[in-house]
């Protein structure tokens, strides 16, 4: 059973949000017999389009693989996953090698930034890629904003973690991509580079209608997002809007109490 999906950018007759992303019923699996091992279990879930989405839970939950189908860079067992209009289950490798490129961007907790290119050479990478023309004025914007300044013509080795992550940052929003996905994008950063960083993302949020999904199990960063959705073995078993980061830490402490009391 497949509900409609509102397209892009608009939102639908009861005046909500548009929805960016959608899984329905969606089911991952690994292995097979003895060994098999269910990491989604029937999820449904909403990202609503210019909202700043975490997803939290116990490791081994299901959060990378929940972002990783999500994002088209794994496969469903079965269910369905929509990206704006289209469902990325069906689509061919190659279709969705060209999807991921155009139309999502990327922030990993290794910035995974090409050593012998320049941060702006980096920041500029996917376009080139793709053969896409630069945006010179947004591209200007985007650097301002993540403040990477005089850095711009220095390769990644001479970069602190911070700067190397402002500039993976920079490369996500630079190509304006529908959606960008992160897996834990500060948890290799001290508490400083990784607070300006989240800052980042939730200004891309408020200033320039960026849609953005975070992993992470810190309260803390998870505080920066609209709201945090959380997993256990699997499923989606509750949501929270405007967290703080005392009352994630609560739920997840009710969580673990609960956990240990089954
Ligand atoms: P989280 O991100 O919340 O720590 P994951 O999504 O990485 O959780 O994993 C969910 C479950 O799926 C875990 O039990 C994990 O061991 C299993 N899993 C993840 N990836 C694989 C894989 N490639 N092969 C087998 N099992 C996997």
């Amino acid at each position: 059973m497949t509900s409609a999906v509102t397209p892009l950018g608009q939102r639908d007759t009861e005046g909500k949000a548009a929805v960016a992303a959608r899984a329905r019923q969606v089911v991952k699996a690994y292995g097979s017999g003895d060994t098999r091992v269910v990491a989604l279990d029937h999820v449904d879930v909403d990202i609503a389009a210019e909202e700043f989405t975490a997803i939290m839970g116990p490791s081994g939950s299901g959060k990378s693989t929940l972002m990783h189908c999500l994002a088209g860079l794994d496969t469903v067992s079965s269910g369905e996953i929509h990206l704006g209009g289209t469902e990325l289950t069906g689509l061919k490798d190659k279709q969705l090698t060209r999807l991921r490129r155009d139309r999502i961007g990327f922030i990993f907790q290794a910035f995974n930034l090409l050593p012998t290119l320049s941060a702006i050479e980096n920041i500029r990478l996917p376009m080139d890629i793709a053969g896409r023309p630069v945006d010179a004025a947004w591209l200007h914007h985007v650097v301002e904003t993540v403040g990477l300044g005089d850095r711009l013509g220095h390769r990644p080795t001479e970069l602190s973690g911070g700067q190397q992550q402002r500039v993976a940052v920079a490369r996500a929003l630079a190509a304006q991509p529908e959606i960008i996905f992160g897996d834990e994008p500060t948890g290799n950063l001290d508490s400083r580079a990784g607070a300006e960083i989240l800052g980042f993302l939730r200004r891309s949020v408020d200033e320039l209608g960026q849609t953005i999904v975070m992993v992470t199990h810190d309260p803390v960063a998870a505080s920066y997002a609209d709201r945090v959705v959380y997993l256990a073995d699997g499923r989606i078993v509750d949501e929270m809007r405007s967290p703080t980061p005392e009352a994630v830490l609560d739920r997840m402490k009710d969580f673990d109490a609960r956990g240990r009391r089954s």
